[in-house]
């Protein structure tokens, strides 16, 4: 892991997540810097990760190689503003990890052509198995483009977009994605306690058979179309569930959904 200086700017839940991820991955403590200005949070946070936290966002941000916004998005533009002589005089690279905020508008507020790289985390980054999907502009260099990597790595696996435009897909995809298959888990819970089985056997069932599926789709060759055809017999009883599911267009449901999605991350951004 860098030695690299790493300032937030706000300490709240994406914060702390990507914070813990990066202490567990080996980043020196010392190379963490915070800006909270809630007294609460603040002790909180060098309390639970014995990391130097600071009142004033100027202060935190001093002599920092990458500074990551992560305050709420319509605070953004006021937060880079202030800061922006300081970050240009310090050459800092800016991540933003705000919904639907333009890395176009940032560096503008910056005073310009600074460097910055956009971040779409998911909340799975809590347990280190995010999916983070990450797009520079034109001003970031090599290093920097390694440096954001390795940061948002710390919290699981990490995409480059060519094109920021993705951004809503990617919203659609990953961003909201966790809620889809947190309401798929729902409903296969209460499926299972429908036909008899208690809440917590049905919950265990469930929640170990995505993740099982998951791990077995990440790991192999095949994709999830052919592994679904091996596990399923012609007659026998996934073919019964499938079809119902296929009967209801289940991947058309999908489709509109996430278009739903993204179109409603266009409109936010
Ligand atoms: P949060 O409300 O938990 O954290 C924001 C923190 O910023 C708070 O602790 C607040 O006290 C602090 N703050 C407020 N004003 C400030 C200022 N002027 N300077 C410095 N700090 C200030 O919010 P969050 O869920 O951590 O979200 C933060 C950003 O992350 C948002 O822009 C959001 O779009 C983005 N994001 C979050 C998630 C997620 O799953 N939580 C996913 C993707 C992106």
């Amino acid at each position: 892991m860098s030695e690299k200086i790493i300032a937030f700017v706000g300490g709240g839940n994406m914060a702390r997540s990507l914070i813990g991820g990066l202490i567990a991955d080996g980043h020196p403590h010392a190379g963490l810097r915070i800006a909270e200005p809630d007294a609460g949070r603040r002790e909180a946070l060098i309390e639970d990760f014995g990391i130097q936290a600071f009142e004033e966002n100027a202060t935190a941000i001093r002599g920092a190689d990458a500074v990551i916004l992560a305050v709420k998005p319509p605070l953004i533009a006021e937060v880079a503003r202030d800061l922006a002589g300081q970050i240009r005089e310090q050459g800092s690279l800016v991540i933003s990890v705000a919904a639907g905020v333009r890395s176009a508008d940032i560096a503008s507020w910056l005073g310009g052509d600074a460097p910055v790289v956009r971040a779409m985390p998911n909340t799975p980054a809590l347990v280190q198995t995010g999916a983070t999907a990450l797009y520079a502009n034109q001003a970031v260099t090599a290093a920097q483009h390694d440096l954001a990597e390795t940061t948002l790595r710390a919290v699981g696996m990490v995409v480059w977009l060519p094109d920021e435009e993705q951004m809503d897909a990617v919203t659609a995809v990953s961003g909201s994605g966790p809620a889809y298959f947190f309401l798929t888990m729902q409903a296969m819970q209460s499926a299972g306690e429908s036909m008899g089985l208690s809440s917590e056997t049905a919950r265990l069932l469930t929640l170990e058979t995505a993740l099982g599926a998951a791990r077995m789709a990440l790991e192999s060759s095949e994709d999830p179309a052919s592994l679904r055809r091996r596990v399923t017999s012609p007659g026998g009883t996934t073919a019964a569930a499938t079809q119902v599911l296929e009967d209801g267009d289940l991947a058309g449901l999908y489709r509109r959904a996430l278009q739903a999605a993204a179109r409603r991350a266009h409109e936010i951004g």
